[in-house]
Order: C-alpha cells, then structure tokens, then sequence
C-alpha cells in the first residue's frame, strides 16, 4: 500500500501541493484528472520520489520513501511519461535491458530474456532492434510501458501517457493500458481520457489548485459527481 499522509510541497512561494492524504492499495487502479496546473504530474512524481515534499510523510507498505533505496523503489513502482522518457541512443532492446542490468543488478542475459518476453506481451518484440527515432508515438508509448513493467513493479504510474499521440494511436496505447491493468497491477493513471477511466478505474481522483477535491469509488465518480462541471472540465 502506499500512503500519503498531509503531503504538501512548494516551488518556492508557490503551494502545489497542499494537506494530500490518500492511500493506493495493492491491484487497484485510480485515475486522478483536474485542470492543468492543479498537481497532478507533482504529486505522482513524489509517489516515486522524482519530486522531494515539503512537509507531510510518504510510505510504501508502512515504511516511509526517505528510508527506501532507489534502487529498491524502482522494484515497487514503474512510472510512464508524457513524453514517453526513452533513452535516444539505445535500441529498443536496450531501453528494457539497460535499466534492469545498471539498477538491477540483473545479467544481460537474463534481463534480454525478459525484455523480449515484456515486449511481446506489447506487441514491440519485432521492432528491438530499432532505435526510438524509428518508431511511431504509440510503438514509442508502447515500448516505454514495457520498459516501466520489465521489473515487475508493484504498481505503475501513468501521467497523461497518450497525450502526446496523434489521435489514431491514443486507442492502441489505452488498449495496452488496459490489458495490464487486468493482470493485477496497481495503477495510478493521469488521464482526461473519461470514457477509458470509466471503463477501467476502480476510483477517480479529482484534483483542483494542488488539493483533492474528490476521491470517489469509480461508479459514484460517474454516476453522481460532487459537481457535472468537475467531470466535464477534463479536456476532451
Ligand atoms: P498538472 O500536471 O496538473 O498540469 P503540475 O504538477 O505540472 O500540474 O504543476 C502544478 C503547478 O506547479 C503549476 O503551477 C506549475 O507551474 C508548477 N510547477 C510544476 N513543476 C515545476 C517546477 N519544476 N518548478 C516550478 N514550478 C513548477
Ligand atoms: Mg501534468
């Protein structure tokens, strides 16, 4: 589980985040939405510690995230970006082998072995060979969410992870997300895609000015929203 307890942080006079106190649990899957500038690329970046907070506590399975080695919170948590985050001048092979060989500590054998067992769960293992510049936006998305799931973390945090998709390509990616999330694996998804996290959440977080303002069980998100206009700010 990981939990979050009166979590605020500042980009010096400005409060980002303010009062968080939420908890993930294991295999559930949470969507956060909001308008733009409200928190929530902040706040998934101090879930995995790519963000250090100000004030208020961070834990994973009750030990808190200033306790946890780097190299052990990347065995509990993956992390998906916008922009897909893959290393340039390495094969695609390599942006799965590299990190599990550099951080894990994995052989390279090994750690191909799994690379291409994760691609192909992905539909990418034909195109290992390549280099990111040869790949389509959603073949890139695809393979950065391989790369986030090769070490089998506990959980995997997406931050608008089709945004920066031609829009033929948002369906294939959502449908990869969607897979994974079915094995199991706790997510927490930043989306303004409403009809996938819908289909997909089992909670929806609403955030406006740095707080939580609504965490709802997915079905009373929908079907009874605090406010219509908090669904329908979502862009798209
Ligand atoms: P969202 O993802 O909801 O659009 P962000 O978490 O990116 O929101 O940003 C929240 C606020 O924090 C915004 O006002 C943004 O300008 C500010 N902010 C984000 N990152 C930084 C940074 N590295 N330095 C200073 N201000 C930042
Ligand atoms: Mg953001």
């Amino acid at each position: 589980m990981i939990k979050l307890e009166n979590v605020s942080k500042k980009f010096g006079k400005n409060n980002v985040l303010t009062s968080i106190n939420l908890t993930f649990c294991k295999e559930e899957v949470v969507v956060i939405c909001g308008p733009s500038g409200s928190g929530k690329s902040t706040l998934i970046k101090t879930i995995n510690g790519l963000e250090p907070i100000n004030g208020g506590a961070i834990s994973y399975n009750g030990r808190n995230i200033d306790q946890i080695p780097a190299t052990t919170l990347s065995k509990h948590v993956g992390m998906v970006f916008q922009d897909f985050g893959l290393f340039a001048n390495k094969t695609v092979l390599d942006n799965l082998v590299v990190p599990q060989v550099v951080v894990h500590q994995v052989n390279r054998a090994t750690a191909v072995e799994k690379a291409i067992e994760q691609l192909s769960a992905l539909g990418m293992a034909a195109h290992k060979d390549k280099y990111p510049d040869q790949l389509s936006g959603g073949q890139k998305q695809r393979v950065a969410i391989a790369r986030a799931l090769v070490t089998k973390p506990e959980y995997v945090l997406f931050d608008e992870p089709t945004s920066a998709l031609d829009p033929e390509m948002v369906g294939d990616v959502l449908s990869a997300i969607e897979k994974i999330v079915e094995s199991g694996i706790g997510a927490v998804i930043v989306t303004h895609e409403m009809a996938f996290a819908k289909r997909i959440s089992d909670r929806v977080i609403f955030m406006d000015a740095g707080r939580v303002v609504e965490s709802s069980k997915s079905e009373d998100f929908f079907n009874e929203p605090k406010s219509q206009e908090q669904v329908c700010s979502c862009p798209r």
